[in-house]
């Protein structure tokens, strides 16, 4: 069985593009006889100014959307990454792999450092060793396939060079994994901003639709879509990326091609009502089964215990190896 790992940082609530991106495939692939690993990573949220109720609330919450969303824990390992020693002490090895300035490329580092300097504040150091973290979340447990959106690839390829390097240093210890992405809406755009990602943690503009959202607040949200002062509908991401973002969604939502999408409209206003129309039923689902879940947080709780359990158990003898193998 091909085994699978992925997660989901608790630094807001999910939105549309986690669940496109990601989640959404996370719950088909759990149905399809891999042996899945899906993770709330909580350690993750710490690398920028947090606030300590929010994020162990935001990880409860992240974890029951999961389940809502159909991950079933007796196919797949739900947990929350800071239930599980191992992911900490293997990223320490990791850190001992990797070069500062493999460390400084990285993209999201560089735009959310930034970030945190335009507000004044000073950039964690651990802003700077997270995506090394996430190498250690998905080496642990010999991951071959790392179902993600587009914003993850550079992490994923360090993730590569890592295993490799270690590998080739001190023996064959990692499994080299691979990143895997939805063929549309691999990257949703936020729906006011539309050149930036639609991003949990980014400062509320109206234009992030939560899963969690009720149906008249997606729909005024999508029927607000920034779009452009033309009329024609056509997919062009470059000169028209508001109404490519919503082909994007729409197409993801119904299974169609977004190009093919965009002869069938003659108005923005119509692509749009279908579009929240199409996000409204995609989510309702989600949403009754997560209010099920609040019903019922026994449940919940006793899901993360086993799966960190699990976790647990596939985790050690891997770490164990590596710090072996560097001579510990
Ligand atoms: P966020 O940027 O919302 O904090 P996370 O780092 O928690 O996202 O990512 C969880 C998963 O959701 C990752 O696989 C990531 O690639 C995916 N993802 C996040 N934002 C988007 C988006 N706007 N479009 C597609 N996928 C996304």
């Amino acid at each position: 069985m091909t085994r699978i790992f992925s997660g989901v940082k608790p630094t807001g609530h999910l939105t549309l593009g986690n669940y496109l991106g990601a989640v959404r495939r996370w719950a088909e692939i759990d149905q399809h006889g891999a042996d899945a690993l899906f993770c709330v990573v909580d350690l993750h949220a710490l690398t920028v100014e947090h606030d300590p109720a929010r994020v162990h609330r935001l990880s409860r919450q992240a974890a029951s959307v999961l389940l809502a969303a159909g991950l079933d824990p007796k196919l797949c390992t739900v947990f929350v990454q800071s239930h599980v020693d191992e992911h900490t002490r293997l990223s320490y090895l990791l850190e001992c792999t990797a070069t500062d300035g493999e460390m400084r490329r990285m993209i999201q580092y560089k735009e959310k450092a930034a970030q945190e300097r335009a507000r004044g504040g000073s950039v964690r150091l651990s802003l700077l060793t997270y995506p090394v973290l996430m190498a250690a979340d998905i080496l642990a447990y010999r991951t071959e396939e790392v179902p993600v959106g587009d914003d993850q690839t550079q992490h994923v390829e360090l993730t590569r060079d890592l295993a490799e390097r270690f590998n080739q240093r001190y023996g064959h210890t990692f499994v080299v994994p691979r990143a895997t992405h939805p063929p549309v809406a691999a990257r949703v755009m936020d729906l006011q901003s539309p050149l930036s990602k639609m991003g949990k943690s980014h400062t509320a503009t109206g234009g992030i639709v939560y899963l969690l959202d009720d149906a008249d607040v997606v729909r005024k949200k999508i029927m607000r879509a920034v779009t452009d002062s033309g009329q024609d509908v056509e997919y062009d991401r470059e000169r028209r990326p508001g109404v490519a973002n919503l082909l994007d969604v729409l197409a993801a939502c119904e299974g169609g091609d977004p190009e093919e999408l965009a002869g069938a409209y003659r108005s923005y206003g119509a692509l749009k009502k279908d579009t929240a129309e199409a996000v409204v039923e995609l989510l309702r689902p989600l949403r009754e089964r997560h209010a099920e879940l609040v019903a019922d947080p026994g449940y919940v709780d006793e899901v993360l215990r086993a799966g960190a359990e699990r976790a647990r158990k596939l985790a050690r003898p891997v770490v164990d190896r590596a710090y072996r193998a560097v001579g510990l």
